[in-house]
């Protein structure tokens, strides 16, 4: 058997053709950590399951104020979504402010100004005070609009929705970059980041505190009679209060995934003269949507592009979303070689608002954070200190704006079917998997580079969806709620708790 990876959504090399190195830059230059694994049976006043930038963001409050706090982080600290976002530190989520006075009213669209403006305060402020080595640099962030298309009039408002709300923002002709773009609207004082280093800064500083983490522990049951039990399969933690912050709760007696849509993306690095780097942070307001900003590795400087979100497990050749990347890369920035390349998935809402808090009457103690619309930076450091004044019953401001109790319309979310049923598994080729029927059942098979076969079950065991090989980084992935296994069935992303099961090979 082949070595599988040990944090989420990088699969193997896969067979498939792509130019760069499969990784991430930030991950890649992040310090390894290395917490225990949950042992025994221990017993807490927080258990927090996640270690991203929502968990952490609640652990170091809630350490500072003295609770006794658990983090039990299923993979390594700061390596999964967040690690791998773009990390744009910034209240500008696209064009949104207009959005939701028009759909929510001003009273919401402020309160979501407020909340994001905290969060990125409070990034700076943590970074500040417990010297975390981060790359952090001050920039503008820009949302621009196609030079094709007459949004003037939608830049304007949204510009003075966000002046109305205290944020940075105005109107340029065009976005400074080496293409042609219509008008944008530009946030000044935005910054970003190496989001791995910060996360893995911010751990050090609940252990600093006195919080305990945990890795390697994934929590894969929840159980409360009075207090609140956490099993991993082989040990134990007993808690008051449990925070969810998984990206989609793992639990509950209410089902978030369908309230939510998983969105996948790819995103690639190329080598690039920093004097041709766009100076900025930048998004297209239309689709196809392209997200992209300067950073940094070891061997120095990169310009980081993300392709267009599509729902995960829904698209039979991830690879092409790649190569289409790439070329679009290429067509407008003079780059050098693809340095990375990596995929990375969140969850939307219908509204575009986050969902926190704590929704179960017949579950008390039990608290969700997740929905972060691929604005999670902000949004989910909000997040972690509203959960964080839950536990320690101090208001909040932002409860009424997060609130976990909206529904969401029937027809947000979308399953979708598996996109690789192969009739027999001799068309699955080396480095590549297959869902055959055997039977009753669909099997997902795996041809591993040296051409032995691996045989799973190919039933998601969250909900019992079929799942998809993505022939881009070798991982099987859930098109209904998101669950992402590595080749050889392990999870490398929730909701799914338990891996792939393993099954004989077809005769
Ligand atoms: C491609 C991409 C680009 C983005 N760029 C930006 C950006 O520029 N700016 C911005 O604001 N937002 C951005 N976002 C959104 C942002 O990255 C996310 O919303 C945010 O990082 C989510 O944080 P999280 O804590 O929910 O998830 P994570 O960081 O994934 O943390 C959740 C943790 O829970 C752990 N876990 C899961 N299940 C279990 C279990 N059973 N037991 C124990 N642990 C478990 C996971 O291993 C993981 O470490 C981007 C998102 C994507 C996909």
């Amino acid at each position: 058997m082949q070595e599988f990876p040990s944090e989420g959504l990088v699969g193997r090399e896969a067979n498939v053709d792509l130019p760069g190195k499969d990784g991430c830059c930030w991950t890649a230059t992040a310090p390894e950590t290395s917490y225990p694994a949950l042992s025994g049976k221990q017993r807490v006043e927080v258990a927090i399951v996640g270690g991203g930038i929502a968990g952490l963001s609640a652990a170091l409050p809630l350490a500072e104020a003295g609770c006794s706090v658990a983090v039990l982080e299923a993979l390594r600290v700061g390596r999964q979504v967040t690690g791998r976002s773009t990390a744009k530190v910034t209240t500008q989520h696209a064009l949104i402010y207009d959005h939701l006075i028009e759909t929510l009213g001003r009273e919401t669209a402020a309160l979501y100004a407020e909340a994001n403006k905290a969060g990125m305060a409070r990034i700076l402020d943590w970074i500040d005070a417990h010297g975390i080595d981060c790359d952090l640099e001050r920039k503008s962030a820009y949302v621009y609009i196609d030079p094709e298309r007459d949004r003037l009039e939608d830049l304007n408002r949204e510009t003075e929705a966000a002046l109305s709300f205290g944020l940075p923002a105005d109107v340029v002709d065009r976005a400074p970059l080496p293409f042609a773009t219509g008008g944008a609207v530009r946030f000044t004082e935005q910054a970003q980041f190496n989001p791995a280093r910060y996360l893995i800064g911010l751990a050090g500083a609940v252990a600093a505190a006195g919080g305990t983490l945990y890795e390697s522990s994934r929590i894969v049951a929840l159980e409360q009679s009075g207090r609140w039990t956490l099993s991993t399969g082989s040990a134990e933690v007993e808690a008051d209060h449990v925070l969810l912050t998984t990206n989609l709760p793992i639990g509950g007696p209410d089902d978030y995934s369908q309230r939510t849509q998983p969105r996948y993306h790819v995103a690639m690095a190329f080598r690039i003269d920093p004097a041709k780097a766009p100076d900025g942070m930048f998004i297209a307001a239309e689709d196809p949507v392209h997200s992209f900003r300067q950073a940094r590795d070891q061997e120095g400087d990169l310009l980081l592009v993300l392709g267009p979100r599509f729902s995960t497990g829904q698209e039979g050749d991830v690879a092409s979303h790649f190569r289409e990347l790439e070329q679009w890369t290429r067509i407008r920035f003079e780059v050098g070689a693809a340095a990375w390349r990596w995929a990375n998935e969140d969850y939307d809402t219908a509204s575009r608002i986050p969902f926190v808090g704590e929704p179960f009457a017949e579950a008390k103690g039990l608290h969700i954070a997740t929905g972060f619309n691929g604005w999670g930076i902000t949004n989910g450091t909000a997040a972690g200190l509203l959960l964080a004044d839950e536990v320690l019953a101090r208001p909040n401001p932002w409860s009424a704006l997060y609130t976990p109790d909206r529904k969401s319309p029937d027809d947000f979310h979308q399953s979708g079917k598996t996109q690789s049923k192969v009739a027999s598994i001799d068309e699955i080729p080396r480095g590549s998997g297959g869902v055959i029927e055997k039977g009753e059942e669909k099997l997902a098979v795996w041809r591993d580079d040296d051409g032995a076969m691996h045989a799973f079950s190919a039933t998601c065991p969250h909900k019992g969806c079929t799942v998809t090989w993505n022939n881009a980084v070798s991982t099987w992935d859930c098109p209904c709620h998101g669950s992402i296994f590595a080749a050889g069935g392990s999870v490398l992303h929730g909701p799914a708790v338990k891996p792939l099961e393993p099954r004989r090979l077809p005769s």
